[in-house]
């Protein structure tokens, strides 16, 4: 599902090409047009002749070469890896997790629009993704009714004009970033029409994936917007920063745009207290403040990157314990019904 849209995005960014000349504009596009997506590739890139590993029908291999070159060439539990690795177990049905852990179609009251919190919408700008991240909590999302024209925006646009209490909206997928930016800052100018929208936020993986994201198409929007925005980085791993990180997250930041980060607690990834401190001072030595630490989601073909919430509030405490305040991230899970996601504290 998420590699037809991948293929469609292509497409469509193919015949852009053209329309862009400054500043290799569209290096992305062609990272992505370049991005691994067989195995055995893969297996040869990393000297990993023993990689296990399988093609997922539905939800298949897909790493783009900037995030490649973090992985250590020749060690098979790399943390980056496993992040992308698609295994036979994820085939493998476990109690409890489920196709559409989060109900988000309850919430879903016009295409594109997921409205579940107060003040705030979400906007599902495009199903595409720059990774396929294994543990993903929308790997099985119903994108295709999700899929949303310039025209079609117009239902979610009216939605939230008719809803004062709204104030902020979110740019989600997919990943809202794999939209050309032509796109984007014409749904920003149409969201720019509802007087009581004061604030956008973007969720976004793209700037760690392929920093070359941020790009001065990108900021001429950000910085011409009269909204307060904020973007949401999506790093598990103080081995994703690298200097090229660093530089597109400068950017942003001299872009005046408040940066956060959220991450997921995952089993072999990022499970130790050690790693959870230095991913946050990794990020913010790069400018960027910790947010949430999410218990992942009940997601079927995830099971084996779930950590125990006992393991998660001990971790949780240790990091309470050793890093300043605003270097500890908020635990949390999602909880569907639930006004916000769900803190989980240490009540023992
Ligand atoms: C997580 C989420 C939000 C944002 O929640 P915050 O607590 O404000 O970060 C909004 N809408 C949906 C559907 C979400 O899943
Ligand atoms: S980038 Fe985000 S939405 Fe896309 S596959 Fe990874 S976790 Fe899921």
């Amino acid at each position: 599902m998420c590699n037809a849209k991948i293929n469609i995005m292509t497409a469509s960014t193919l015949s852009q090409i053209s329309t862009y000349s400054l500043e290799n504009q569209n290096d992305w596009q062609f990272e992505m047009q370049r991005a691994i997506t067989d195995i055995d590739e893969l297996r040869h890139q990393l000297s990993l002749p023993n990689l296990d590993a399988m093609q997922i029908s539905g939800f298949p291999l897909l790493v783009p070469r900037p995030y490649l070159n973090r992985i250590q060439k020749g060690n098979s539990r790399d943390p980056l890896l496993l992040q992308v690795l698609p295994l036979g177990v994820e085939n493998v049905a476990a109690p409890g997790y489920q196709l559409q852990p989060l109900q988000e179609d309850r919430f879903n009251p016009v295409p594109g629009l997921i409205h579940k919190y107060h003040s705030r919408v979400l906007l599902t700008v495009t199903g595409a993704c720059a990774i396929n991240c294994r543990y993903c909590f929308r790997r099985h999302f119903d994108y295709q009714a999700n899929q949303v024209s310039q025209a079609q925006w117009q239902r979610a646009i009216d939605y939230i004009a008719n809803e004062p209490s709204i104030t902020e909206v979110i740019f989600s997928g997919g990943d809202p970033l794999m939209a050309p930016d032509k796109v984007l800052a014409r749904l920003v100018k149409r969201l720019e029409t509802i007087q009581h929208l004061r604030y956008l936020r973007i969720h976004t993986r793209l700037p760690i994936v392929i920093p070359s994201r941020v790009n001065s198409a990108m900021l001429d929007w950000l910085q011409a917007t009269r909204f307060k925005v904020s973007v949401v980085l999506h790093c598990n791993h103080p081995q994703e920063i690298d200097e090229h990180v660093v530089l597109g997250i400068k950017r942003l930041h001299d872009a005046k745009v408040t940066l956060l980060n959220q991450s997921v607690l995952l089993k072999q990834v990022n499970d130790s207290s050690q790693t959870l401190a230095d991913l946050s001072y990794a990020l913010y030595d790069a400018g960027v403040l910790p947010y949430y630490l999410h218990l992942l989601d009940k997601v079927q073909g995830a099971f084996h990157f779930a950590v125990s919430d006992a393991e998660a509030i001990k971790l949780h405490s240790e990091l309470l314990a050793t890093l300043p305040g605003y270097l500890v991230p908020k635990l949390v899970r999602e909880i569907p019904g639930q006004p916000s996601k769900t803190p989980i504290f240490n009540i023992g």
